[in-house]
């Protein structure tokens, strides 16, 4: 590698790291002769900052440049930052150098908007295509589509990529409109559209003909920004529901705003939306994909935000003591799932395990069942232990809170479980 491109590389990484939409996930593609790479398993390298911030090795732009002017985002326009381009001669050999000495394990591809969206589109479609037909490359590639790009672009990328996103980065249209004047909101749910489309479509043809070519296998996601509005918990949760209704939307991402303009008066004086807020939305997000909670049942007119002290599903439950204790021997799987400290895994064996015999609370401490928690909203096969009803709601958070105070855990308390 040149020192010029190792100098590209180092600004250009360092411009993508805010982007957190970058889990490999949702692909299964194993490695096939004659073709380098695997996608199977493991996908991006991720690594971990400090602040807790997904940061992949090779997550990088193929520019810094960007003609929009976005309040929240490091490289907008206005900013005096150092700014570099790669070639896709020179990104496509860096990613196949990283890949074959196996510092990475895929790309992760992003781009500032140059010229107009099918210019830059037009650019990352090709890094992708020369990977996949000229180098054989056969490992995760996650491309961003650029809002705006026409059709043909963006089924394109959907050919050689496994997963295609787009970023929201803010919930709601006014918003948008005041931090990122240059963007339109219903513009990017065009691409998304497109790319709907375009799995869906392939999914039917390969139904007819089994080697029909793939489209993004691993489907889209997208990122939100969290704290840079005044946007609630219950807007961002709504919209993230809307889009897990559409076939095609494998993740929601939140991130945590990050105070890098600090000049601009139109952004929160905050420096950093609390982790903690990031974390109960990634836990509510949970609650919407696996456990069948509705947006109005986590939050309502009433709690328009999620509490920062305890997770959303022990939220709900000291809310709703009228749904408990759970008879763990009797319930349905739908009410296991309901009970704090239950998990999808552990109310899966407990419907099996508890056929052969009534199930106590140490075989329900083997299944996984976390029962500092589950305790107080649970009967099993013993007399019951003093629960919801007879400690009250405020009763079991004082309980739960002071116990992790005690741990010094309580930004960090395990969900579901
Ligand atoms: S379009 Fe993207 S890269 Fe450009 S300023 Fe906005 S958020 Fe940043």
């Amino acid at each position: 590698m040149t020192e010029d491109v190792l100098k590209k590389l180092q600004i250009l990484a360092e411009s993508a790291k805010y982007d957190v939409s970058c889990a490999s996930s949702g692909t299964s593609r194993s490695h096939r002769a004659g073709m380098t790479g695997s996608a199977a398993g493991w996908g991006i390298c991720h690594s971990f900052a400090e602040d807790g911030r997904c940061i992949s090795l090779l997550k990088i732009m193929l520019t810094n440049y960007c003609q929009y002017d976005c309040a929240y985002c490091i490289n907008r326009v206005s900013n005096d930052i150092p700014r570099a381009t790669l070639s896709v001669r020179e990104l496509v050999e860096l990613t196949m150098e990283f890949y074959r000495r196996n510092y990475i394990e895929g790309l992760f591809l992003s781009s500032g908007v140059v010229r107009n969206p099918d210019y830059t589109m037009e650019r990352l479609v090709r890094v992708a295509k020369d990977l996949r037909t000229v180098h054989r490359f056969n490992g995760y590639i996650h491309l961003k589509s650029i809002p705006g790009a026409s059709r043909e672009l963006v089924d394109e990328a959907g050919r050689y990529a496994d997963r295609l996103s787009v970023n929201i980065e803010i919930p709601n249209e006014a918003s948008l409109k005041l931090l990122a004047p240059d963007k339109d909101f219903q513009q990017v749910f065009t691409p998304m559209r497109y790319i709907q489309q375009g799995v869906l479509q392939q999914a039917e043809e390969r139904k007819r003909f089994r080697h029909a070519p793939r489209f993004a296998p691993a489907g889209q996601s997208t990122q939100m920004i969290v704290g840079a509005t005044a946007d609630t918990d219950r807007d961002i949760l709504r919209l993230s529901s809307a889009l897990y209704r559409r076939p095609t939307m494998k993740r929601v991402y939140y991130s945590g705003y990050i105070h890098v303009n600090t000049y601009d008066t139109r952004l929160p004086a905050v420096r950093q939306v609390p982790l903690v807020r990031e974390n109960r939305l990634y836990q509510a997000d949970w609650l919407l994909r696996f456990y069948s909670f509705q947006v109005e049942e986590i939050v309502d007119d009433a709690t328009p935000n999620l509490d920062l002290e305890i997770d959303p599903k022990l939220a709900w439950a000291l809310r709703h003591p009228e749904v408990f204790p759970v008879d763990v021997n009797r319930a349905d799987y739908e009410q296991l799932l309901r009970v704090p400290g239950i998990g999808v895994k552990s109310a899966k064996m407990i419907i099996v395990s508890r056929r052969f015999a009534p199930l106590t609370s140490e075989q329900l401490k083997k299944i996984g069942v976390v029962m500092k928690k589950a305790r107080y909203f649970i009967t099993c096969r013993e007399l019951p232990f003093q629960t919801i009803h007879e400690l009250s709601p405020l009763g079991v958070r004082k309980l739960l809170t002071s116990r992790k105070r005690d741990d010094g855990r309580q930004l960090t308390i395990p969900f579901g479980e």
